[in-house]
This record gives structure tokens, sequence and C-alpha cells, in this order.
């Protein structure tokens, strides 16, 4: 397994070392016995965890530089992107955020056994967005499988200092999703830099980033109780 998932990072242009790649094999491991008895993830094939989730998560790396940058994982669940990223580049300062209890005492324990070094917040996003040590706090905002994107700006953008950016991991839908989202994004203060596509080494999915940047403030308005968030997108 160990040389399986450098070589996988490696077709990834990602160099993974030996200490590393013991660290996501313990997660894995880890991630396969916890889903045992709570529910975190569909994926419990070794493969298809190296692809699907670290290798996806991971990907996130050819769009920004995020050597030393604080980053947030909104809606982070078993982890996804944010504690993949920082295993491969561990520079980074990192923040876990996730509304149920579960996950986080699932990450605590990966975090504890792989010594590694991340926030962990128990909390709703539009919440958490309006305690000012995590608003505008933040130079990257992450989040994958949480929300379409027009929500998931609301949710998103509000954690991102000015000159910082989202990134939303997506599937093929991203264009249309962008074009929907596009008045959020101006409204929350940001501007739709690029969906990126990404190529997922064996595989034939179509995934793609949407990088944000943000570039004003987030009016205090926002974001608004998830329910209205949901009922009436921006
Ligand atoms: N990002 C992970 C992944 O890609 O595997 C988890 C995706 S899971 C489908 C969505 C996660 O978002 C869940 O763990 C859920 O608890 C969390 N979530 C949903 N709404 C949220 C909110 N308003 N604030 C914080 N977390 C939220």
């Amino acid at each position: 397994m160990k040389s399986y998932i450098k070589e996988y990072f490696a077709k990834m242009n990602i160099e993974i070392n030996d200490k590393k790649a013991e660290q996501f094999i313990t997660y894995k491991d880890m991630l396969k016995e916890w889903n045992k008895v709570m529910n975190l993830t569909g994926i419990t094939e070794d493969r298809e965890v190296v692809i699907k989730h670290f290798g996806d998560s991971v990907s996130l790396l050819s769009a920004a530089d995020f050597e030393g940058k604080s980053v947030i994982d909104v809606g982070t669940g078993a982890g996804f992107p944010g504690l993949p990223l920082k295993i491969a580049c561990p520079s980074i300062e990192l923040t876990l955020l996730d509304a149920l209890r579960k996950r986080l005492d699932f990450l605590k324990a990966v975090c504890d056994k792989t010594g590694t070094e991340a926030e962990l917040v128990h909390g709703r996003a539009e919440d958490t967005a309006k305690d000012g040590s995590y608003r505008e706090k933040f130079d990257i905002a992450v989040s994958r499988a949480v929300a379409e994107l027009n929500i998931l700006a609301e949710m998103d953008m509000p954690f991102v200092k000015k000159g910082g950016l989202m990134l939303a991991l997506k599937g093929p839908g991203a264009y249309d999703e962008a074009k929907r989202a596009e008045n959020a994004v101006r409204t929350l203060g940001g501007e739709i830099r690029e969906i990126r596509k990404i190529i997922l080494p064996e595989t034939e999915l179509e995934h793609t980033v949407i990088i944000i940047e943000k570039i004003g403030e987030t009016p205090r308005e926002y974001p608004r109780r998830f329910k209205k968030m949901e009922r009436a997108p921006l």
C-alpha cells in the first residue's frame, strides 16, 4: 500500500515521503474501522479511498499555493479535503469545521494517531462565521460535497480574508453551478476566477475546482440562517 500511495501521488506530481504515506495508511485504516459503527463514507476499498478521497482532496494543491496558509475546511465530514491536504502539505494551518460531533470525534482520533495538528470546530458554518475569531481570518476556505455553489458561497466566503481564496471541489456540473452562483459570489465579496478541470490518474472521473477570489468584504448580514439560504439563495 505504501508504494501504491507514493506512486499514485507521484502521478499527480506530488511527492510523498515514507512518513506521509504511513499517515495516509493509518487514516485509511481508521476510516474503514470507524465506518463500521458510524456513517463516514460509502468508499471503503483501499485503492478507491486513495484515489477518490485522498487523491481528489490533494488535487487542490494544483489550484493554489497552500504553503504556510491558514485553511478552513467547511463541512469536512470525515476530513475531506482538509486533512489529506494537511498531511501532504504540513505547513498548512488547518481548521476543520463540521456540524456533526461524531465526525469530529473521528477526526480527533485520526489527528492524534497520525500526529497531525489541526483545530477541530464543532458548529454550523453560518454560526461560526459570525464569530470574530473565525470571520475573514483564513487565507483559503475549501469544501467538497456540502452544498450547491450558490449556497456554499454563503457558507464559505465569510471565512476568507480579502485577497484570499475559496476553492470548491465539484464534478462536471461546476459550469452550470458557477453560472447560478454568480450573483451570490459577487454579493459576498468575491469573483469567480477560474473553473479548472482536474485529472485524477487511473479514473475517468471528471472533477473540477471552482476558484473564487475574495476581493472585498462580506457584508455583515451574511451568512443568513441556513433555511433562508436554501429557500432564497442569493
Ligand atoms: N466534505 C466531506 C466529503 O467530501 O467527504 C463531507 C461531505 S458530507 C456529504 C457533508 C458534510 O457537511 C457533513 O459532514 C455535514 O455534517 C456537513 N455540513 C452540512 N451543513 C453544514 C453546516 N451548515 N455547517 C457545518 N457543517 C455542515
